[in-house]
């Protein structure tokens, strides 16, 4: 009887499931709607049917399963598995879902922060594979963090460690959408990005961003300042550039606190390739230490968007492992 392990990433507008064998190959993955406007009992009845599916489409029944893990916004109580209120899961409040979702397919489950367990992915089977200790960074509206130290995930007391997007970076600087100020997000995150090129444009800075959005800076995308830079853009170039920085130095402090092997950085953002990279490298080569700045390796992930479900998955069996 083949043993697998299941790793459900739930987001707020797709729920993926993947199916990984022990030996890490994984056998099959699938993506359906969140259908988050029903509220908890619908998202858990989605997650139900895309194991199913998957489960299905290998041949296998629950009968085969060893655990699965769940990589899910928080905040969330990591070891009890009940999650708060995640902002972008409508209706959650305090919901046990590693019991419930264990009630329903007769297997452990366990239940993990969402860029906990795409650090993790990335350790178990991408980017970070072979490592003993590496920083993940999840780039999109937000910034995420996970941190492994000697093949664990750094989690706290409390389970609420590596909030790599609320370093501060700067005293006094922009309120951040936790009501901090001067946090990393609030600066190199999509979010932040489009906040630079709109402090610029206000400052009268000439961009063709003016005439992408129409005028209407409330209608600025970090799309449109990536391909502001594809049509030569000098100033969407300089957004892109000083986003790198920012992040640069928060990725700095990193390497410096936790002289990690690699930092894998991952999310939409990401996609824009070199001219993100670039800054970012510099910037962290000239604000660490010689010996971790030459060590830490900055790097795109090598599971592109399935870090988080593969290392729910990873995650899953490491927690069953260990009994
Ligand atoms: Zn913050």
């Amino acid at each position: 009887m083949s043993e697998v392990i299941l790793g459900v990433d739930l987001g707020g507008t797709n729920v993926k499931t993947a199916l990984v064998s022990r030996d890490r190959e994984v056998l099959g993955k699938d993506t359906r709607p969140t259908q988050a406007e029903g509220g908890p009992e619908a998202v858990m009845a989605v997650m139900v049917e895309g194991i199913d599916a998957v489960l299905d489409a290998a041949g296998l029944s629950r009968s085969n399963v060893l655990a699965a893990g769940f990589g899910a916004p928080g905040p969330m109580n990591w070891q009890t598995g009940v999650i708060f209120s995640p902002p972008n899961l409508p209706g959650w409040r305090n919901v046990p879902l590693a019991e419930e979702m264990r009630k329903r397919l007769g297997f452990p489950c366990f239940v993990d922060n969402d860029a906990n367990v795409a650090c993790y992915g990335e350790y178990w089977l991408g980017a970070g594979q072979g490592v003993e200790s590496m920083c993940l960074l999840t780039l999109g509206t937000g910034v995420g963090g996970g941190i492994v130290v000697l093949g664990q995930l750094l989690r706290g007391i409390d389970g609420t460690a590596a909030e790599i997007g609320h370093l501060k970076v700067q005293r006094d600087g922009r309120l951040c959408g936790c009501g901090g100020k001067g946090c990393l997000e609030a600066y190199g995150s999509v979010t932040g990005m489009v906040r630079t090129a709109v402090e610029g444009i206000e400052a009268g800075k000439q961009t063709i961003l003016t005439n992408m959005c129409g005028n209407d800076l409330d209608k600025l995308t970090g799309e449109m300042v990536s391909e502001a830079i594809g049509q030569g853009d000098e100033f969407a170039k300089w957004v892109m550039h000083e986003t790198g920085v920012w992040l640069g130095l928060g990725i700095a402090s990193l390497i410096n606190l936790l002289n990690p092997e690699k930092v894998v950085l991952c999310g939409g953002m990401t996609a824009a390739g070199e001219v993100l990279f670039d800054p970012i490298r510099k910037t962290a080569k000239e604000q660490t230490f010689e010996v971790p700045g030459n060590r830490a390796q900055i790097v795109p992930a090598g599971l592109g968007d399935d870090s988080g479900v593969i290392g729910a998955a990873g995650c899953a069996l490491a927690r069953y492992e260990e009994g």
